[in-house]
């Protein structure tokens, strides 16, 4: 393996966690070295390494409401929450950190506010249309309204009730832009006749990865996206770099430790990595380590 050259392995440079995970995860270990009996409300982050960090620290993790007691500080995490929790807590006295991104909290107050300002809330995200399983994101907006209509597919958009004088729609922050405008298009089709108003509310911090990877991707020979298996922004950048170039999706070193083993990975590879808005850049500078030792030294 005489091939040395180090930018044969280049990790994005706008990737790995944003802003709001990074304040839940450091919110959440700064409330603990305060000496407060934190208890995490669900998984914090969709990252296994991040989980572990905060074990290790003592961190419990709960995923029941009816679970924490008085004694407890319960951290609310990145992805937001619905208005009934926030009723539960402080009805029983459970003090909490409401760690919900900025951005997701003032969706959560605009869907409240145009619900009661008589509009239909529309909702668009992964509300589990074909998989059954609804984001949790989507399912925290989904209680700051009355019974919002859920659009995942285009497909759906012409089902859509016609039964409502005018309609708000927002979007969920991870959700592909693309998708995104697509469907908001098809929705403005449909209710040409009605008082149709929205907000693309995806992040920009997600735009930002997808269109740095996506950058990258055009430069080398494959890809590797590193992120949790239930990370839905990482499966979402893995789906749009596949079609770019060979992506493979890894949770953690030991799985790039496969795809060498496999020869899937071979010395002369420009090899590209990034990760989703829940992936820790220390995890990436790892396997950059691992893959230039492996493939090039
Ligand atoms: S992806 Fe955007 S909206 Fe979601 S937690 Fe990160 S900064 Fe907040």
């Amino acid at each position: 393996m005489e091939n040395s050259d180090k930018t044969n392995v280049q990790i994005c440079d706008t990737c790995c966690l944003c802003y709001g995970a990074k304040r839940a995860l450091e919110g959440a270990i700064n409330a603990k070295k305060q000496g407060k009996n934190v208890v995490l409300f669900k998984e914090i982050l969709h990252n296994k390494r991040a989980v572990q960090t905060l074990t290790s620290l003592g961190i419990l993790v709960k995923d029941n409401l009816s679970e924490f007691s008085t004694s407890d500080y319960v951290i609310l995490r990145a992805h937001g929450e619905g208005k009934d929790t926030y009723k539960y807590l402080q009805e029983n006295n459970i003090s909490y950190l409401d760690l919900t991104c900025p951005n997701v909290l003032n969706i959560n107050k605009l869907v409240e506010k145009m619900d009661n300002l008589g509009y239909k809330i529309i909702l668009v995200g992964k509300y589990g249309y074909k998989t059954g399983k609804m984001h949790p994101e989507v399912l925290g907006t989904s209680k700051w309204c009355n019974n919002p209509i859920f659009i995942e597919d285009l497909e759906e958009v012409l089902s859509i009730p016609l039964d409502y004088d005018k309609y708000f729609l927002v979007v969920q922050t991870t959700f592909n832009q693309t998708k995104a405008l697509k469907i908001i298009d098809g929705v403005k089709n449909r209710l040409k006749d009605k008082v149709f108003e929205y907000k693309n509310t995806t992040c920009s911090a997600q735009r930002l990865i997808n269109e740095k990877s996506q950058l990258l991707a055009q430069k080398v020979d494959k890809m590797i996206v590193v992120g949790g298996k239930n990370s839905s922004n990482s499966k979402e950048l893995f789906n749009n770099l596949q079609t770019i170039v060979t992506t493979y999706f890894a949770e953690d070193l030991s799985e790039v430790k496969a795809l060498v083993k496999e020869n899937k990975l071979v010395c002369g590879d420009k090899i590209g990595l990034t990760g989703g808005a829940s992936t820790l850049i220390d995890e990436l500078q790892e396997i950059k380590d691992y893959l230039l030792g492996a493939l090039y030294e």
